[in-house]
């Protein structure tokens, strides 16, 4: 089954929240001004949030990562 990963910078991000106005569930608002990647793990080796999706995932993903004015949000495909 195809995989795509999710990677969310988050020193990148300034809380210009239109992640969080594509998705408040994936893009919850944080306590820093800045949003959270819901249930992402910190990989400490690139410093950034990665979450693992499906494909029935992808679309919803791939618009916040297209509003995202800083390119704090990317998607690669990881499994075939
Ligand atoms: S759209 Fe980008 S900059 Fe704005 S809150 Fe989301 S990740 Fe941060």
């Amino acid at each position: 089954m195809v995989k795509y990963k999710v990677e969310f910078d988050k020193e990148l991000c300034i809380g210009a929240l239109a992640c969080n106005a594509i998705s408040p569930d994936i893009w919850p608002r944080s306590d820093d001004g800045k949003v959270d990647l819901a249930n992402a793990k910190l990989n400490k080796k690139t410093n950034k949030f990665e979450l693992i999706i499906d494909e029935a995932d992808l679309e919803i993903n791939k618009e916040s990562a297209e509003v995202c004015p800083v390119e704090a949000i990317t998607i690669t495909k990881i499994e075939d």
